[in-house]
């Protein structure tokens, strides 16, 4: 016999299921990525009326059937309203739900990315700092998660750990002022150096937590954005919104 489960999630989609009911992805802690029906949730008075919506996160009941989970109810403890009423806002928002559905992976452990996407979407909401600059870092980040980020630690020719100054998206990592004139790659500031090794190996809780001068966010932006795009072809559908 079927038995309930509780699982803390995060809604990335939710679609419209004939007439009452919805599909809704979940990123949750405990299952990685699951599919869940939530039966009746465009109903009023629907238990899951207010849940089966993007960004709300909280506890979900579900149940396992066999083939697919169904939603039951739900404890939602954020409904991130605000993105409903700034669409700038949201399109970002939007862009981190749509990237951690192509990341995140079923029956794995997803806290990590759990826990940056909520952390990303409060800074978010919040407007403690410039939007673009939550993307880069959000990025960044998702790259550390993944296990899959360039080397920022030492020269991708001859491995040594000082004069890092140049970055080669070709060599997906620091060049030292040494190998640069042969290896080429493009300069990159100390402060910027920094920042990007910061959001590597920072603690989620404290990854938002630093301030940069306008020169080096640009360069950290323009880095981060451009490594991104030229690493990852995915096409994001939710960036046609960003420009
Ligand atoms: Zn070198």
């Amino acid at each position: 016999m079927a038995f309930n489960i509780v699982l803390t999630g995060m809604v990335l989609q939710a679609t419209p299921v004939g007439d009452y009911d919805k599909r809704i992805v979940i990123l949750t802690k405990e299952r990685g990525l699951i599919t869940a029906f939530a039966k009746g949730a465009r109903r009023s008075g629907n238990q899951m009326l207010a849940a089966a919506n993007p960004f709300a996160f909280g506890q979900f009941e579900v149940y396992q059937g066999k083939n697919s989970y169904t939603a039951v109810k739900a404890d939602i403890s954020n409904y991130f309203r605000d993105m409903a009423n700034d669409f700038d806002k949201a399109c970002y928002g939007y862009y981190f739900l749509e990237m951690a559905e192509y990341y995140g992976q079923e029956n794995a452990d997803e806290s990590e990315r759990l826990l940056l996407l909520y952390q990303t979407c409060r800074v978010l909401e919040q407007e403690v700092m410039p939007r673009d600059l939550i993307r880069a870092i959000y990025e960044w980040k998702t790259l550390a998660i993944n296990g899959e980020y360039p080397n920022i630690y030492e020269c991708r020719v001859c491995g040594k750990k000082e004069k890092l100054h140049f970055f080669s998206d070709r060599l997906q990592g620091c060049v030292c002022s040494d190998c640069q004139p042969k290896a080429g790659g493009f300069g990159v500031s100390d402060s910027a150096l920094y920042a990007l090794q910061y959001v590597i190996s920072s603690s989620i809780q404290k990854l938002y937590s630093f301030k940069l001068t306008d020169d080096v966010q640009r360069e950290f932006i323009e880095l981060v954005i451009t490594y991104f795009h030229k690493y990852e072809n995915h096409e994001f559908k939710s960036l046609d919104f960003l420009g």
